[in-house]
């Protein structure tokens, strides 16, 4: 590896022609950080990216209504207290383009875009034993070499469209919510129909209803929700934020997930019948995910104890909706309260209460296929000028499934994790030998930035580690893999969330071969798994193979 400017081309160097030290696929928040502290080990790194700016998600995701649901002070970068101090969030919970405009000022800031390259997607990354190194090939042109590779292709970031004939024949406007366009979309007397009710459906469709002229919603799996509570910030609060932000990033370190909120130590039947109800009573009027992730601990695993939160929120949603068809509609059969990703909303239910707002349940009448003029059901064809699909993600791994990654001896990724994925620590794969993933399968997701924060640190230290002893291939044992591949699974059992198909259990019925449930994601707490990954490090990588 290289030290940077000052090293000059080396004959002894086994691979002088090397064009990186590390290439980052992906300038979204892992990428963006990633490259923050390569610079700070005088690495010449270079990252490439498929949008025209920064921001990953944040530059994807345009759609009317996306922001955040997790507090937006605790959704930032921590790594810079100049950073902490310069920045003000607007919102508890900031709309997407404050997010964007924040991220573009991180990127200004520190100077990052020098080092990205814009409109550049990786097509390909083929590993050469010969020379220890990638070659990572952009699906227009261009091939590159490094050492390291570092993946920063985010966990929701490929989005799908429904398996449906006729897409391409709609004679109206049509957009996926994560490929949404730059320019404003005019829904101002539009019949539009939004396909999906996830969290980015309901974000959706509780900004446009006002919007629009008609609104039709095929609602195939209702899904639960809970109120977000956003609000201004104002001067006194930000004071309050600025100063307090020690302390909340400490918090942030020692809940399971890393929010602001952590299970309640008592379980839903340690109290009353009168306490739980004020409990949660309690949590439906608070901000954010706390009826999600601060709720009796034995809601999430416990069927009786999920019941109990499932009714409740049934009961609200029965209060919310007039008419009791569509409530009933909207109320989920087939899972229980948080064991699906939750949704936070802002009066979605009530948009069931307008005159222009239709729900359609697509499980009863199926979509038959999309036409020139709007979309058939098996009931009748509906009339739109615009549809809007919010049909989510190949999550996951289905980023690392449109690369086309060769490992060593040409092995292909897609192949060996064809019944699932296999990782050490999430972070690195068994033949990708110098191969580091953020924010990949297998790892500690929860609050997506300080989960990033911490993987990136960790890459950086391996990077560290091996530049200072001259190490040119790094490598997880197969055994390492299986321990950590096993003991992910083990940490699912259990839980009431891997027993619904969801795009958290690998489930996506816009993709081939995504039809049965897969442990994808790491489901111990973000402390117990840091304290692993710890360990590894201050032993010197001895579970990795080095060389
Ligand atoms: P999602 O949760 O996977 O929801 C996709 C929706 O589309 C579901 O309602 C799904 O129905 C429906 N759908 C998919 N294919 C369909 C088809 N062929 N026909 C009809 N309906 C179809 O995706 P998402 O809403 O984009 O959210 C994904 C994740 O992104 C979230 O869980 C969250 O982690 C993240 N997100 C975060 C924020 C935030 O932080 N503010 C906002 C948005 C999203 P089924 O349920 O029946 O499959």
């Amino acid at each position: 590896m290289s030290a940077s400017a000052e090293k000059q081309p080396d004959s002894s160097d086994p691979a002088p022609a090397l064009d990186f030290d590390v290439i980052v696929i992906g300038a979204g928040m892992s990428g963006m950080y990633q490259l923050y502290r390569l610079r700070e080990l005088g690495l010449r790194a270079r990252v490439f990216e498929a949008g025209t700016n920064v921001g990953g998600t944040w530059y994807w995701n345009r759609y009317p209504g996306a922001r955040f649901d997790s507090e937006s002070y605790s959704y930032g970068f921590s790594f810079s207290k100049e950073l902490l101090e310069e920045w003000d969030w607007s919102e508890h919970f900031a709309g997407q383009p404050e997010t964007l405009r924040y991220l573009n000022y991180v990127a200004d800031r520190f100077d990052l875009r020098r080092d990205i390259q814009f409109n550049s997607r990786v097509s390909a990354a083929v590993y050469d034993e010969a020379t220890s190194s990638w070659t990572v090939a952009l699906a227009d042109d261009g091939r590159f070499t490094a050492r390291f590779l570092v993946t920063a292709i985010g966990p929701l970031s490929t989005p799908t469209w429904p398996r449906v004939e006729g897409i391409d024949s709609f004679a109206g406007q049509s957009f996926h919510t994560a490929r949404w366009p730059k320019e404003p979309v005019d829904f101002a007397g539009r019949r539009v129909a939004v396909i999906g009710t996830g969290a980015t459906g309901i974000q959706t469709i509780q900004t446009i209803a006002s919007q629009v002229g008609h609104l039709t919603v095929f609602q195939r799996t209702a899904n639960w929700a809970a109120p977000l509570h956003n609000g201004k910030i104002d001067a006194e609060t930000q004071a309050k934020i600025k100063a307090g932000y020690p302390e909340m990033f400490k918090r942030c370190q020692e809940t399971f997930s890393c929010f602001l909120h952590t299970p309640d130590p008592r379980g839903a039947f340690e109290v009353t019948d009168g306490e739980r109800e004020a409990f949660y009573e309690k949590l439906y009027g608070e901000r954010g995910f706390g009826i999600w992730q601060g709720n009796f601990r034995d809601v999430l695993i416990d069927r009786a104890a999920n019941a109990t939160i499932s009714d409740f929120v049934a009961r609200k949603i029965r209060q919310r909706v007039k008419d009791q068809k569509v409530a009933d509609k909207l109320i989920p059969k087939n899972h229980g309260f948080g064991t699906r990703r939750l949704p936070l909303e802002t009066f979605y239910y009530e948009v069931y209460n307008r005159d222009n707002v239709e729900l359609v349940d697509i499980k009863a009448t199926p979509i038959e296929r999309i036409t020139p003029k709007g979309i058939r059901t098996t009931e009748k064809e509906y009339e739109f000028d615009i549809i809007i699909y919010a049909t989510g993600f190949d999550a996951i791994t289905g980023s690392f499934d449109k690369i086309d990654f060769r490992g060593a001896d040409g092995v292909r990724l897609k192949d060996k994790w064809k019944a699932g994925p296999e990782t050490y620590l999430g972070l690195m794969i068994h033949q990708f030998p110098n191969m580091m993933m953020l924010m990949g399968p297998h790892t500690a997701l929860g609050n997506i930035p300080r989960s990033i924060e911490y993987s990136v640190d960790w890459v950086t230290g391996l990077l560290r580690f091996a530049r200072d002893r001259g190490l040119t291939r790094l490598e997880a044992t197969e055994a390492g893999v299986e321990s950590w591949t096993d003991h992910v699974k083990a940490l699912g059992v259990g839980l009431l969330s891997n027993e619904v198909d969801s795009w958290m259990t690998g489930i996506n019925s816009n993709v081939e071969g995504k039809q049965t449930r897969i442990v994808a994601r790491y489901s111990g707490s973000a402390p117990a798994y840091r304290a692993r990954c710890d360990e590894v490090a201050a032993r010197g990588y001895d579970e990795l193979r080095l060389g």
